[in-house]
């Protein structure tokens, strides 16, 4: 008994029989191929693997200091008006082998484009420091996660990685409801546990700032400095040869918590 398709397949005229032979060997053919490569390389070629840091877990609440028990330090630098400082902390990270933490504002990454890339070929660790600087307790849901998720857009289309979970209020102007609403666009509210006071430049001294810095460290501190005042370039330097003369290491933020 002959079924169907073997009586269909013995009327074909031989030259489309040998057709649909070559038609079938060569998908054959590609999916042995393609099929693996595929497998072996994601669709997503264009996008680099993601951070460590860009994955840490969040939570709803707002980190002060780093991990108390061990004797390090975290310093982290908001960038949101010009670079001034920029070039020499990035010098002074390298020298001293520390990862470098950053805030910026999306503002800050238009304006300063090569700043930008130079700190995420660094590898330092970007978080989110909203795109426009404002006061968030003055604005609503919708208006809060629109600032970071705006900053993270300008950071992906000018360097190709997305902030940090991670987000400093600007002014430090926060409250519970800003911290929900931040946690339900994916972000953890970091402040701080020294301000190096860099910012009030000129009316601080660079000596100011360093004794500020020095004698306030303590296990686990996160330090506020600014890559836009030029005091922060000049003292580094000495601040963290300081600093690791006292026995203390100094680690980004994400290794410090
Ligand atoms: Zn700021």
């Amino acid at each position: 008994m002959k079924s169907v398709l073997q009586k269909i397949w013995q009327a074909l005229p031989a030259e489309i029989r040998m057709e649909i032979v070559l038609c079938g060997f060569l998908l054959v053919i590609f999916g042995i191929i393609q099929i693996p490569s595929l497998f072996a390389h994601p669709l997503v070629l264009s996008h680099p693997p993601e951070k460590a840091w860009q994955q840490i877990p969040i939570s709803e609440k707002e980190i002060i200091h780093g991990d108390t028990s061990k004797k390090q330090v975290i310093f982290t630098f908001d960038a949101g008006g010009s670079d001034a400082s920029a070039q020499e902390i990035l010098q002074v990270l390298a020298k001293h082998h520390v990862t470098g933490t950053f805030f910026m504002t999306g503002k800050f990454i238009e304006a300063n484009p090569q700043t930008v890339k130079d700190i995420v070929a660094a590898g330092s660790e970007v978080f989110n420091h909203t795109y426009d600087h404002p006061y968030l307790t003055t604005l609503d849901e919708a208006s809060i996660t629109d600032e970071l998720s705006k900053m993270n857009a300008t950071l992906k289309a000018t360097a190709d990685i997305e902030s940090g979970p991670l987000f400093r209020p600007p002014y430090g102007d926060i409250d519970s409801r800003v911290i929900a609403a931040a946690y339900k666009a994916g972000y953890e509210a970091v402040y701080w546990t020294v301000d190096a006071r860099d910012w009030m430049e000129p009316s601080v001294t660079a000596d100011e700032v360093k004794s500020n810095i020095l004698s306030n460290i303590s296990p686990g501190t996160i330090y506020l400095m600014h890559v836009g005042d030029s005091i922060t370039g000049s003292i580094l330097d000495e601040v963290f040869t300081d600093i690791e003369a006292k026995g203390y290491k100094i680690v980004s933020l994400t290794q410090g918590l």
